[in-house]
């Protein structure tokens, strides 16, 4: 995981060329009382972060970039592919008991459900706690009947980016998305195999590797 932090005396360059340009490699050294050898490996970073850009024999320019955009550059940039973890899926005909039991044993808040190797639907901790509150006989109920049911699950495919993924988990408020491989069955009908899982949490730890040191 690449972490992109700026230093403060890249920030310091940012905001010294920002105000001079062009400046030159040997005016900024100048300025920062610094050898241009010892400049060399932060410009080289701002350059290739492309926030400044190096004019030969000019100077350097600000690319009018933020510091702060990278970040958001950086979630736009990686796929769903990248981050994805591992789904727990159960088939539909699974009861709702065994269903809870693997909730808490694969210590996750959602499943997937399939049926025949295509997802069919979405079983959250909520589903199982409206279930389990009524007068229900969950040892025999299959999970299929209490399920977000196809069309009506959010998805993800592994090409799309895990900022597509924030937006998702967000625009419709749930805590997990199933990353799927679209293909046809034999009359052409179209389903979904599920490869993976982006969750909050694992939006979370993105977040916390790309910030730690
Ligand atoms: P929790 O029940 O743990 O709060 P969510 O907020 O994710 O979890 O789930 C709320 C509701 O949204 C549940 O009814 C669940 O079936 C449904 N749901 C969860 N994930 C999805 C998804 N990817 N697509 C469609 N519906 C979903």
């Amino acid at each position: 995981m690449v972490a992109i932090e700026f230093t403060s005396r890249q920030k310091q360059i940012v905001e010294l060329v920002k105000n001079n340009q062009p400046i030159t490699s040997e005016q900024l050294a100048a300025k920062l009382n610094m050898t241009r050898a010892a400049l060399r490996p932060d410009l080289t970073i701002l350059t290739m972060s492309d926030i400044l850009e190096a004019r030969p024999k000019v100077g350097y320019f600000y690319s009018g970039k933020s510091v702060n955009n990278i970040g958001s550059d950086f979630i736009k940039s990686i796929k769903v592919a990248e981050i994805k973890s591992s789904p727990v899926v159960v088939d539909e005909a699974t009861t709702v008991y065994d269903a809870i039991v693997t909730l808490f044993l694969m210590n996750v808040g959602t499943i997937f459900v399939q049926n025949n190797g295509a997802l069919t639907g979405v079983v959250s901790r909520k589903d199982f706690i409206k279930i389990a509150i009524g007068n229900n006989d969950i040892r025999s109920m299959p999970v299929g009947v209490i399920m977000t049911r196809m069309p009506n699950v959010i998805y993800i495919k592994d090409t799309d980016s895990a900022y597509d993924a924030v937006e998702r988990l967000i625009a419709h408020d749930i805590d997990s998305l199933p990353v799927v491989e679209p293909y046809k069955d034999e009359d052409g009908k179209q389903l979904f195999k599920i490869t993976g899982k982006v969750s909050k949490t694992r939006i979370a730890k993105l977040l916390y590797d790309m910030c730690k040191q």
